[in-house]
């Protein structure tokens, strides 16, 4: 197999270095963590920043105007800041820090789709979705009397484009679509979808949770309307992420929370409200993981995206090959364009005992539904494992993985 010569001169040894985690043994064996679909390892770099936040810099945002809260605005802002750029946004003002992927399809749903939607109306998103980009629609449609539709996939696990723009109707109010599949590592045509969405007046929103650690992301060249991506698989720590969203749609919403922080004057007449992005951040952010996620920004940017797509793709290429090999191991997900995600079964075993079996060779995979049940109904099958990489992943690991994979096939008899 040709690697990509970017991918031939990427180090991973000296990334994983810089992992303290990854130095750690399981179950007597050395750590392979395979599962960062689920959530990624923290660099030194953003445990420090988590660190010296607290060390040094702790006070609340925006309230004090003393050196400390300062110096805490700063650290808060300038994640929005890195954000912005990360994404490509057009304005740091159009970046909302949430608490990750959730609350921002959450804030979309209803502060965008709840005040719009009306009986009979409908939205769209895809059959891949992670339960993020699903149950938030589900319950603004139930207040509203309109109605979520899924736009069908192939047994590869491909979105058949065709089909999602048939369905885009005069009475689709919003359209959603992962833009890499947690499950199938499908990568999906966003770009394409945004167009077709435009040409008939509906918003796109794109759950990237999954591309965002994987590869460059510029919002302006998808097209897309509102893009949402959470920190922790980002390689920063949890309860942190972000919603963009184009100007004009955040001018035109109202808040979803209250409380301090996001109002411009409060009286027991009414109250107004702060311009967006404050708008939407009610109460005492986490200033702290703020801070680290603008230090896992820095760290991935000094990386170089472009690189680690290249390589991880590398990866991907070798694993599955591997994987292929096994007798009896059905692969799920084969689509053409697609991430370092492989989710698979064995013949005769459960995916929860594969996942338990692998973790006593120090192989930490997810097993389950991976927040996607209409996903495994369409396969039909209760759950999954899955191997999710990243670029502190070796091909030296996913040899030993499938090394594991036969020991375990043997005791699975
Ligand atoms: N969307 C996708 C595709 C995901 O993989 C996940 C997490 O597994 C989410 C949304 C939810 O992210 P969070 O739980 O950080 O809000």
């Amino acid at each position: 197999m040709n690697a990509a010569p970017d991918a031939l001169s990427f180090d991973a040894l000296r990334y994983r270095a810089d992992f303290p985690l990854l130095a750690r043994r399981i179950n007597g064996k050395p750590l392979i963590y395979f599962d960062n679909a689920n959530t990624a390892q923290k660099p030194q770099a953003v445990i420090e920043a988590v660190d010296t936040f607290y060390r040094e810099h702790n006070a609340n945002v925006s309230r004090a105007v003393h050196t400390l809260g300062a110096e805490a605005t700063s650290a808060y802002e300038g994640a929005r800041d890195k954000l912005a750029r990360f994404v490509n946004a057009p304005s740091r003002d159009e970046i909302v820090l949430t608490s990750g992927t959730t609350m921002a399809t959450n804030l979309v749903a209803y502060s965008f789709a709840l005040p719009r939607l009306r009986p009979g109306d409908e939205i769209l998103v895809t059959t891949m979705e992670h339960h993020a980009n699903i149950v938030p629609w589900q319950l603004v449609c139930e207040r509203t009397g309109a109605t979520l539709k899924a736009a069908p996939i192939t047994p590869q696990g491909e979105l058949i484009v065709e089909r999602f723009i048939e369905m885009l109707t005069p009475r689709t109010k919003l359209a959603g679509v992962v833009h890499v599949s947690n499950v199938l590592g499908t990568i999906n045509p966003v770009r394409e979808l945004a167009k077709a969405c435009h040409a008939r007046g509906i918003p796109l929103l794109v759950d990237g949770s999954q591309a965002a650690p994987h590869m460059a992301i510029d919002v302006q060249a998808l097209g897309c309307d509102f893009y949402a991506l959470t920190g922790h698989k980002l390689f920063g720590p949890t309860g942190t992420g972000m919603l963009w969203a184009r100007r004009e749609y955040l001018a035109a919403m109202p808040p979803f929370f209250g409380g301090g922080e996001m109002i411009r004057t409060v009286s027991f007449d009414g109250t107004t409200f702060a311009d967006p992005p404050h708008r939407f951040e009610a109460g005492t952010p986490n200033i702290a993981g703020f801070a680290g996620l603008g230090a896992a920004l820095d760290y991935v940017e000094s990386i170089g995206r472009e690189r680690i797509a290249a390589y991880e793709h590398e990866l991907l290429e070798y694993a599955t090959v591997a994987l292929k090999s096994i007798p009896g191991l059905r692969l799920f997900g084969e689509a053409k364009h697609k991430a370092a995600v492989l989710s698979f079964l064995i013949e005769g075993a459960h995916a929860h005992d594969l996942a338990t079996l692998l973790d006593q060779e120090g192989v930490a995979v997810r097993s389950g539904h991976h927040c996607a049940h209409p996903l495994m109904k369409f396969y039909g099958v209760p759950a999954t494992a899955r191997a999710s990489l990243a670029f502190y992943n070796t091909r030296a690991e996913v040899d030993a993985f499938v090394a594991a994979i036969a020991r375990v096939r043997k005791l699975l008899g």
